[in-house]
């Protein structure tokens, strides 16, 4: 059997099924075999309806009385029936599923599973699976659920599956390190168990079958990175002591020790691919200061990019500052530079030391005399064809020495994962008479008693105020409520949904109407948002009100207290970077992170409250949601892992050693059709140079 064939090579997959499935994503013949159950129904303990208690419950019964009426307003079709056994009756609701009506019919039996809950004051078995009792297995009493996707519906991919019994058998191996047949073996019980423990044997091995081709991935990416050119720049002791000596501050120890290690990384002939991960406000740009200076006094040049064009100022402004006492000369060059031929003349001939910019330094009209280092502020934020670009620019055959710097934590086992390929520095420890940040969750509804005041105190000490909102704009609760006895109860903010930033800025300016309140968002001009960053930074904005597009790196040190809306809907690790925006003076600074309406906090928010350890932050989130909510997003999108959990350190190591042990016989992977497409896209992913 060949996975890699069009799904339609299966028996019994005529075309218009095929087509079915494509849409589903379901294209070929290894899609079709791994797309399981995303659930099982034990079917052997169906409930009566007269014994039912809240929670999630199974039920077997005949349905009638079904209708489906719309809600306009909610954009929302409720598709209602009663289901009727011999102990009793139970409404059932269905949303958006419009086909219940045609597919439930009244004389069949169906076994229902769903959530039996209070609503509305009546109860009811919210939006339950349905599944005829004729289709249950009865020997086995387990049945897999499969997701429908569009067209494709649980039963009839049940049925395809069933169809295709006989064909798992035929199912090749992938790797060698496992006991032959390991793999069909798994994913036959994965679709048709005998107990639920079958479903976790099978999925242990695919879970160890996808950490294989990640670890794989990033160990072929390391290699490669191994086997490139670079520019050799030897460590000159003497500059660097005379430049630490003159900084006005001591260094950190972490700092010591990353710069250190950068040092050595640059003196080899492979080029460095290290990420510098430290917290907001542990001197990352002084590092990588450093790393310019010494591949600058070794007669190289070095460019430094940044996400945004905030950014890169900031970078130049202090990197000037910085270096050109030391006769560096540094130059900006980003998408609104003035006179940008004339300083492209500059690069390529060499008169500049160090570019700072934006993705204006990747085009191709910017050309180096001898880029040997390359430094990309916030990594996440650059996509592998922009460093692919970098690379470009170096001397030929050579690759500039790469130095990622980043703020989101990234946890030990996705280092050893996902980011195998790079070596890893840390700053784990903040400048000397910083005071840690101080958090508090308040529910949105005491803003008015608890935290106005706070606001009030802060600006009279001089200081400003960051206000982060979920949304840019919204059309539906209007200002003029604002003062009325219900408003702080009005349903947008009970039901927990999102204010915008725009609402926010006129409501706070009717509060506090002797300030200056501006918002700021990502869809703004970049000019636009440049001059409410810049007049916040020089203090003429008392409250910026902004979404999450202060997120990265910006510095204003006088900014002393954040209140973050909506604060459960982001993830722990955005948090605490997105708090990081204050604390970075030696005024201690405060964070408010409030609730919709008076809703309780969550254990994972108490965790932002209670702790200021972004890494431990990471993994707390990564364990909760995953890496691929937390990294994917940011990186391309790819990481979903749909089986294995990075976090499982024990399968990590397994998989680390085994694929030690294959690279040594398959170095490769010539024979290895399957697996080389599959590493594919993690190469994508893991890949930084
Ligand atoms: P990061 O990029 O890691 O968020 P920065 O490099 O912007 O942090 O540093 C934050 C602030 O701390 C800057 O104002 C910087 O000058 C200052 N700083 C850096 N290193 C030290 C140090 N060792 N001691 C005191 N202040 C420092
Ligand atoms: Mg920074």
């Amino acid at each position: 059997m060949n996975l890699s064939e069009s799904v339609g090579e299966i028996k019994g997959i005529g075309p218009k099924t095929q087509k079915i499935l494509e849409k589903a994503g379901i294209r070929t013949v290894r899609d079709f075999f791994y797309n399981l159950p995303r659930d099982y129904e034990n079917f052997r303990a169906p409930r009566s309806i007269g014994e039912m208690r809240p929670g999630r419950v199974l039920i077997k019964g005949r349905i009638s009385r079904l209708t489906t009426r719309h809600a306009k307003s909610r954009n929302l079709s409720i598709t209602e029936g009663v289901v009727k056994d011999n102990t009793g009756m139970v409404h059932v609701v269905w949303f958006n599923q419009t086909y219940r009506e045609r597919q439930l019919l009244p004389h069949r039996e169906y076994y229902f599973n769903g959530v039996y809950e209070l609503k509305n004051g009546r109860y009811q078995l919210t939006a339950p699976d349905v599944t005829l009792t004729t289709d249950i297995d009865v020997s086995s009493g387990i049945m897999p659920i499969y997701a429908s996707h569009g067209k494709l519906k649980t039963a009839s991919f049940k049925r395809f599956i069933k169809d295709s019994r006989d064909k798992f058998a035929e199912i090749p191996d992938l790797i060698p390190m496992v006991k032959p047949k390991t793999r069909s073996e798994a994913l036959f019980k994965v679709h048709f168990p005998n107990t639920m423990n079958d479903t976790i044997v099978g999925r242990n091995y695919l879970a160890y079958e996808e950490l294989f081709e990640l670890v794989l991935a990033a160990k072929l990416n390391k290699n490669k990175n191994s086997a490139l050119k670079s520019i050799k720049i030897a460590f000159d002791v003497e500059k660097i002591r005379d430049f630490v000596g003159k900084l006005p501050f001591a260094l950190t120890n972490a700092q010591r020790v990353a710069a250190w290690e950068i040092f050595q990384d640059m003196e080899k002939e492979h080029p460095m691919n290290r990420l510098l991960q430290g917290d907001v406000g542990s001197g990352k740009t002084m590092v990588a200061a450093m790393a310019a200076y010494e591949a600058i006094v070794a007669g190289f040049q070095v460019a430094i990019l940044a996400p945004t064009t905030i950014l890169a100022n900031q970078h130049y402004d202090s990197l000037s500052k910085l270096l050109t006492p030391f006769g560096v000369n540094v130059a900006l060059l980003t998408g609104d530079s003035a006179g940008k031929a004339e300083l492209r003349k500059d690069i390529k001939n060499g008169k500049i030391d160090l570019v700072i910019g934006t993705h204006a330094i990747l085009t191709d009209s910017t050309e180096f005399k001898n880029l040997a280092l390359a430094i990309i502020d916030e990594q996440h934020r650059f996509g592998v064809q922009q460093r692919q670009k970098l690379i470009e620019k170096s001397p030929d055959g050579f690759s500039p020495h790469l130095l990622s710097m980043t703020a989101t934590p990234i946890p030990r086992s996705l280092q050893l994962t996902v980011f195998g390929d790079l070596d890893v520095s840390i700053l784990n420890e903040l400048p000397k008479g910083r005071q840690p940040i101080e958090t508090h969750i308040m529910p949105e509804i005491e803003t008015r008693e608890k935290l106005y005041p706070k606001i009030r105190e802060t600006i009279k000490n001089g200081q400003q105020v960051y206000w982060i909102c979920k949304s840019i704009e919204d059309g539906t609760l209007s200002c003029d409520d604002f003062g009325s006895e219900n408003f702080w109860n009005s349903e947008k903010i009970t039901k927990g949904e999102t204010t915008s930033v725009k609402y926010r800025t006129e409501k706070l300016r009717r509060v506090m109407p002797e300030l200056t309140i501006e918002y700021l968002h990502g869809k703004m001009k970049p000019e636009e948002k440049d001059d409410i960053m810049e007049r916040f930074a020089r203090g003429e904005i008392q409250i910026l009100v902004s979404t999450t597009v202060v997120e990265v790196g910006v510095d204003v040190p006088n900014s002393t207290l954040m209140v973050i809306e909506n604060a459960e809907s982001y993830g722990l690790a955005q948090l605490h970077q997105l708090r990081g925006r204050v604390g970075r003076g030696s005024v201690k600074s405060y964070c408010f992170l409030l609730t919709a309406g008076d809703m309780k906090p969550s254990e994972r928010l108490r965790e932002v409250e209670s702790s200021t350890d972004g890494f431990h932050l990471a993994e707390v989130d990564l364990k909760l949601r995953g890496p691929g909510e937390i990294y994917g997003s940011l990186q391309h999108g790819a990481l979903d892992l749909r089986f294995a959990s990075v976090s499982d350190t024990k399968l990590v190591r397994r998989v680390q050693d085994d694929v030690e042990k294959f690279l040594q016989t398959e170095p490769n992977l010539d024979e290895y059709e399957e697996l080389r497409s599959g590493i594919q896209k993690y190469q994508q992913l893991t890949r930084l140079n």
